[in-house]
């Protein structure tokens, strides 16, 4: 209650003063950022900065085209445009490169306002448009297999660099559309690019909020998933407060396998997150899905399926294999698509669901688990690059136990 009060406290008093400093070069200190604003929060900016209620859902409906730099937002007087360019971090995203996939993926490379670079990525299908989002700044889980864990941790995305990455991908649709036959707007999103999204509750559950929002997009539950490496308390307050679509980096059915490839079994051990699992909401006929990132004689022997097997509960789960793009200097190399096959196969006589995932963008390093932030001169590098597969943004399957 406490920090609700001193966001609307600073809300109001950046509007007021962004009144009286128009026309002045006085810029608050600390501002919101436009993108996190609900309607009623705008609603108040409006009233203390001497507008009409209407004015607020004026700025709403351009935000949710994903258009959030007041000088385009065509029908606000040019006094309210510079109002909300004083009182509020309108864009705290500036874009420094995109790439686009042979297979129409586009990965974004995008400028913090306070500092640092992410990576979002675009997934187009005919029916669908998936944004990938960050939700932090590197990761300090430190997975072997991961690119993105080799990257320093430095922060967590607030909520509105969250949304921010929708919205920016929203508006590049409509400035450059994609080629005909892919789906031409945001439907999905998937948290699962630069960090565990867990790890920054905060951010993810107002984000979360904001996207789920009738008066924000309005995207429903069912078409949002947040992916975790297994934080359990986490899981379960997941669950109570938003219960999205849940996907697990599991990568191993053993404990003594998990400790090594997901560091944070060790202090959430399998039969911990099994209990996590077992009491996630799920909607009729969803499943939580386990990504399974596919290591040659690491994870992938008889034994690791029998492990696998034994942890999986059929009713509530699938299984996602995901191929492993090796990285300079990442100490594993990828199981081949042959037995990736096999053993999706023997997953489903065992009478799992099991698929194995095409991989997308991994031309422009933009596949799962190959995003790290890097600045726009060493991108050219990341061609050279292959990482590993951490996490299930890619939809498309090759082999399916559904
Ligand atoms: S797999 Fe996920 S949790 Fe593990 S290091 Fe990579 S980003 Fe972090």
């Amino acid at each position: 209650m406490a920090v609700k009060a001193t966001r609307m406290a600073l809300l109001l008093y950046n509007a007021a003063m962004s009144v009286e400093t128009t026309g002045s070069s006085d810029t608050p200190k600390q501002r919101l950022q436009l993108p996190a604003l609900s309607l009623a929060e705008l609603t108040q900016f409006m009233k203390a900065a001497g507008q009409p209620a209407f004015r607020a859902k004026q700025v709403c409906d351009w935000v949710n085209k994903g258009i959030t730099d007041p000088a385009r937002m065509a029908n606000l007087p040019a006094a309210l445009q510079q109002a909300l360019n004083e009182g509020l971090i309108c864009s705290p995203l500036t874009l420094i490169e995109r790439q686009t996939s042979t297979d129409g993926t586009r990965k974004y490379l995008f400028g913090l306002e306070r500092g640092g670079n992410i990576e979002t990525v675009l997934i187009p299908e005919p029916s669908r448009g998936t944004v990938c989002v960050s939700s932090q700044l590197g990761c300090v889980l430190d997975c072997p297999f991961c690119h993105t864990g080799t990257q320093r941790f430095s922060g967590n995305l607030s909520a509105g660099e969250i949304v921010a990455q929708v919205l920016a991908v929203k508006d590049d649709l409509r400035n450059d559309p994609l080629p005909e036959g892919l789906h031409t707007d945001v439907t999905h999103i998937v948290y699962m690019g630069m960090g565990e999204p867990l790890a920054n509750e905060d951010g993810v559950h107002d984000s979360l909020s904001l996207l789920m929002g009738e008066q924000g997009l309005n995207i429903s539950r069912r078409r949002i998933t947040v992916s975790t490496s297994g934080l359990v308390p986490q899981i379960m307050r997941l669950g109570e407060a938003a219960p999205v679509n849940l996907a697990i980096s599991l990568h191993a059915g053993s404990d003594a396998l998990r400790d090594e490839l997901v560091p944070i079994n060790r202090k959430y051990p399998l039969q911990e997150l099994r209990a996590a699992l077992d009491a996630y909401p799920l909607p009729a006929q969803r499943h939580i899905t386990l990504e399974y990132v596919m290591l040659a004689g690491v994870n992938d022997r008889d034994a690791d399926l029998d492990a696998l097997c034994a942890f999986v509960n059929p009713q509530r789960e699938r299984v996602n294999l995901i191929h492993f793009n090796a990285w300079p200097g990442s100490p594993y190399t990828g199981t081949s698509q042959q037995h990736m096959h096999r053993f999706a196969g023997l997953l489903i006589n065992k009478g799992l669901r099991a698929t194995v995932r095409r991989s997308r963008g991994d031309d422009i390093m933009a596949a799962c688990g190959q995003l790290k932030s890097h600045l726009g001169g060493q991108l050219k590098s990341q061609l050279e690059q292959r990482a590993a597969s951490a996490d299930s943004r890619d939809s498309d399957t090759t082999v399916s136990g559904d």
